[in-house]
């Protein structure tokens, strides 16, 4: 191993779902030299550009530094004097469910954990919900109705394995670029094929054997009709079909219904028989199957059915819980997974319990909660719905920036004046997020990556430090301190007495393990003890972890799952259909999504010259048909227009894009640009099983300016 300096500090990149071990080295001077940990199993050494421009991106500029309530710098006493009067007044007033959290993916698993049991045992509203809603909640219910819990079975090493991997609804070339270095390392070692399902040619697809241009929002239908070629072709595994699972009759007859044959799934999806015959011919003889997806099949208000649509067709055939076969989920954020874990969404009560009465009873008696709740809160989209219609009345943001992020996020902003206590925890002073007000507003500062301490866990469910190596700027508290503070303040001392990032966890590992006899899939109960010492060390770890020790690569490799009967669940899923059509009036289809070099609304990404100079400004490709039609030009300006809003771009013509088809990065916020907020255009219609909103296919007009 190459010599690492003593005052070099392992920590994970606070981007991407991937989870890449980062080796930051001080320099004393508020900054820090970067590079890949070689001994991190998610990257071995390597890291992308976001993660090796990390050191860039390490200035106090525009940070915010002192707590502030309505614009005017405050004592952390006097602003968390606000924060629990104020939530104590709504409380009093309106009832504890008038209050809300909106947390995220990139806060620490301790906060998140402190956060969670705030708000769920304490306070007493079920109304905590995170923007890993807009991420992968899709994902998590596909899980629960195929496994009977959100579990990833598979493992990283699985596309170092597999022989076909399918990219699905993924431009991993830019989104999670160093999986995409395994897949591509795995092809020139075995000759592993790449199929990429993508309405766009990415870069990905670019790189693809085999690029299948679907029509937007079609997937379903794809695997169905792999699920009908499979079953016709002999090819399904019918032993374990019979022995672990459940559904397969009503599943593949609802297939056929959707897509009686080969030329109902052309006609649904826009690809060619042959193109269809390929892929399903690679599928059928290749036993070492990765189906990875991501966005492209969360984000859409059929995001669940499309997940189940693709852990049906492994089920079928057996291919789970093996090396180099599985269905999984590339997540998007750094911790989506942590707060999966804690509870941090609105249909979950805490450590992957939902809502059983016995769940219930379990964590109100481990947490001592007066106000346990009982049933699920609302999910992102409704809860801002909520706001807008004066049923919400106070609202903690943590971590998250909605007025870009969300959609219809005008409606956000006008939603957010109308609270009676509106509280942001924060690190950018500027974000469009901090800079929005309620009828009262407390900013609190939080600290950023470098400077805190706590877990996280990626895509393969390893959990991996990220630890401090920058002392706080200013006044900046650890998200978890100050939760804990404010539990304090209204009145649960006992209950909020925590010292320490590790106690917190400590906390947490154990509720994983209460009462936890194998039924339920997440188990931290070999650490539900760990010393300070060994916290501060400890090495990344893939869970579960029960008390009696063996971390689990892959999961289900017994065909046992997490239902009541063991079984896996085939699911029925709908026909494929767009929630919205296009119209004469709005004739195209805009998709959104990511560049390479930029992270969600730049706050981070966008101090680096580095990586700003990849895509300068914000944009929209452009088919060049769609281009003569409208007449717009490459590189001149064009307005984006939806039922919701408009954005000014520039136009990016690519064959990438299919007519009829726009995309628009995700990025650029009013902070960063002027009119290039696509939260504003998109109305994110949900998914009705996880909530989770359509961003991917909003009917759109564009015209030159
Ligand atoms: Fe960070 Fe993801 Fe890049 Fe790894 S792949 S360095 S986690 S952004």
């Amino acid at each position: 191993t190459a010599h690492v300096p003593e005052q070099t500090v392992r920590t994970t990149c606070p981007y991407c779902g991937v989870g890449c071990g980062v080796l930051a080295t001080p320099d004393g001077q508020g900054g820090a030299g970067i590079a890949g940990d070689p001994q991190h199993p998610a990257n071995l050494g390597r890291l992308c550009s976001k993660g090796s421009a990390l050191g860039e991106t390490l200035s106090l500029e525009n940070r915010l530094l002192h707590p502030q309530v309505d614009g005017v710098r405050q004592s952390w006493e006097s602003a968390l004097g606000t924060v629990a009067g104020g939530l104590r007044k709504v409380a009093e007033n309106h009832g504890p469910e008038a209050i809300a959290f909106y947390l995220s993916g990139q806060l620490l698993t301790e906060d998140y954990y402190v956060a969670n049991k705030l708000a769920k045992g304490f306070i007493g509203t079920p109304h905590v919900d995170t923007n890993s809603r807009l991420c992968m909640s899709s994902a998590v219910a596909a899980h629960r109705r195929a496994f009977g819990s959100d579990t990833v079975p598979g493992c990283y090493e699985d596309l170092d394995e597999a022989d076909l991997i399918v990219l699905t609804g993924s431009n991993a070339a830019w989104c999670h670029p160093i999986l995409f270095r395994r897949m591509v390392d795995a092809r020139a070692r075995r000759g592993t094929k790449l199929v990429v399902i993508d309405p766009r040619k990415t870069q990905t697809g670019e790189e693809a054997d085999l690029h299948l241009g679907i029509r937007p929002g079609s997937d379903t239908a794809l695997f169905s009709g792999l699920l009908v070629h499979l079953a016709d072709a002999n090819a399904l595994d019918a032993r374990y079909v019979a022995e672990h699972t459940a559904g397969f009759e009503a599943a593949i007859d609802r297939a056929r219904l959707i897509v009686p044959d080969r030329a109902a799934v052309s006609r649904l999806t826009g690809l060619s028989e042959a193109e269809i015959g390929a892929f399903y011919d690679l599928f059928t003889r290749t036993q070492r199957v990765v189906t990875a997806f991501s966005m492209g099949v969360n984000q859409s208000a059929q995001g669940t059915d499309k997940g189940n649509a693709i852990i049906n067709c492994h089920l079928a055939t057996g291919r789970i819980g093996r090396p180099g076969m599985g269905p999984f989920s590339l997540t998007g954020q750094p911790n989506a997974m942590g707060g999966r874990e804690v509870g941090g969404l609105a249909n979950m009560l805490a450590a992957h319990m939902h809502f059983a009465p016995e769940e219930v009873d379990r964590v109100r008696r481990f947490w001592s909660a007066p106000n346990i709740i009982t049933g699920e809160g609302m999910k992102a989209v409704a809860l801002f719905e909520a706001i807008q219609r004066g049923k919400i009345k106070a609202l903690w943001v943590m971590g998250t920036n909605p007025l870009v992020s969300m959609p219809r996020a005008d409606m956000i902003k006008e939603a957010i004046a109308k609270l009676d206590l509106y509280v942001v925890s924060e690190v950018m002073a500027d974000s469009d997020t901090a800079r929005a007000t309620g009828r009262r507003t407390v900013l609190l500062p939080a600290l950023a990556w470098g400077e805190k301490d706590g877990t996280v866990t990626n895509s393969e469910r390893r959990i991996s430090r990220q630890r401090r190596f920058l002392k706080a700027p200013g006044e900046a508290r650890p998200d978890w301190a100050v939760l804990a503070d404010v539990g304090r303040r209204l009145g649960h001392g006992h209950a909020f007495s925590f010292t320490s990032a590790a106690a917190v966890f400590r906390q947490h590992a154990s509720l994983s393990a209460f009462e936890n006899n194998g039924t339920r899939d997440f188990d931290l109960g070999a650490l539900a003890d760990i010393s300070d010492a060994a916290y501060e060390t400890n090495a990344p770890v893939q869970w579960p972890l029960p008390k009696r020790g063996g971390s689990k690569a892959r999961l289900f490799a017994d065909g046992r799952f997490y239902t009541f009967d063991r079984r896996a669940r085939f699911v029925a899923v709908q026909a494929p259909a767009l929630a919205q059509a296009v119209s004469p009036e709005r004739p195209l289809v805009l998709n959104t999504g990511r560049v390479r070099d930029h992270w969600h609304t730049m706050t981070r990404t966008g101090k680096s010259h580095r990586l700003s100079a990849h895509r300068a400004v914000p944009f929209v490709e452009v088919h060049p048909d769609d281009a003569a039609r409208f007449g717009l030009t490459d590189g001149g300006l064009a307005a984006v227009s939806t039922e919701h809003g408009s954005a000014e771009l520039e136009v990016m013509l690519t064959a990438g894009v299919a007519p009829g088809s726009l995309f628009m990065p995700m990025h650029w916020s009013d902070a960063t640009a002027s009119k290039a907020r696509v939260g504003a255009l998109v109305r994110g219609i949900p998914d009705p099983v996880s909530g989770q909103p359509e961003l991917k296919a909003t009917p759109a007009a564009v015209a030159a300016v």
